[in-house]
């Protein structure tokens, strides 16, 4: 039997929807509309694109976007001043900083330069910590949305085998964690598994975030897995594809998501989702 397919790109839009609604009545109670800045240093293709795609978003859901598009050349001081222009300024509730970032900049540094109580990625330690702990401020947007697309199918999480591919800081540790935190049994597996086949097979639900085009293939999933695909390639012929092989894996999975219109659509909500969050706290205070 064939999967069913877990529409990322409509279960986005409506939560979109619903943050737009929230954030007119957040404006109409505090006077106070959410700020997201984006920064982008140098002139890679794609970075440009997602944080052109992250604009729009904001603008559509009523958010107040700020870009910040600077030259390859800027150095990490002057990058820094920015980072703490932006951590005062009160007509902002996110921080973006789009990676990656170009060589002469310490990455680390930047990101830890990012108030925690703005970091909209959730990459700073102390949200990395927290999430950790089980009592998280920011989750990762990425992760957040992976999670959220699995509890659409109603298939319940806790108790269940699952198997994260990958082991980055940004996509499989933090969705791993949130899993654990849902009382999944939790597997990381990476490029040093061994046997990795075998692993996998034993999830109900895996996690795909390898970034190497259909590397999950049908004879690694358990009938009526769940299986989400997290990876983005780009093909030689132009085509875009996820890690796993979706036309046979289908096959086998009693859902599957899609790429694109799978992970991708979600990551954009989820991030209008955490500066909406953090706009409300900061209402608060
Ligand atoms: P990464 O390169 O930081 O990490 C990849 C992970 O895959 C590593 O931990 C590595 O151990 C593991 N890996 C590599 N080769 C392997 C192998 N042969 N066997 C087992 N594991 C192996 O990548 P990332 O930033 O986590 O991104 C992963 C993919 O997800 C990429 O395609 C990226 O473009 C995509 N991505 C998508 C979104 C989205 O919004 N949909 C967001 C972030 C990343």
């Amino acid at each position: 039997m064939s999967a069913q397919i877990i529409d990322g790109k409509a279960l986005a839009l409506r939560l979109r929807e619903g943050i737009a609604q929230e954030v007119d009545i957040l404006e109409a109670k505090t006077g106070l509309k959410p700020g997201l800045a984006a920064v982008l240093v140098g002139e890679d293709p794609a970075s440009a694109v997602y944080v052109r795609n992250k604009k729009i978003a904001c603008e559509k859901a009523g958010l107040y976007p700020q870009e910040h598009l600077l030259p390859a050349s800027t150095t990490q001081e002057a990058l820094l001043n920015l980072i703490h222009q932006l951590n005062e300024d009160p007509k902002i509730h996110g921080i973006l900083i789009q990676l990656p970032l170009p060589a002469h900049i310490e990455s680390r540094a930047i990101l830890q330069a990012v108030s925690p109580e703005k970091d909209a990625d959730g990459f700073h330690p102390v949200n990395v910590g927290r999430l950790v702990e089980g009592d998280p401020v920011f989750v990762p947007c990425t992760p957040k949305g992976v999670i959220h697309m699995i509890d659409s199918t109603g298939v319940e999480i806790a108790g269940k085998r699952a198997v994260v591919i990958g082991r980055s800081n940004i996509v499989g540790k933090p969705v791993a964690m949130l899993l654990l935190h849902r009382h999944a049994t939790v597997t990381i597996c990476h490029s040093r598994t061994k046997d990795l086949p075998a692993v996998v097979r034993e999830a109900d639900i895996v996690i795909a975030a390898i970034g190497k085009p259909l590397f999950v293939t049908p004879d690694m999933i358990k009938d009526g897995a769940v299986v989400i695909d997290v990876g983005i390639n780009r093909l030689e012929n132009g085509k875009l594809v996820g890690d796993v092989d979706f036309e046979r894996v289908k096959e086998r999975a009693s859902w599957i998501t899609p790429v694109p219109g799978g992970v991708g659509p979600m990551t954009i909500a989820m991030l209008l989702q955490n500066t909406l969050e953090s706009a409300k706290r900061f209402a608060k205070q």
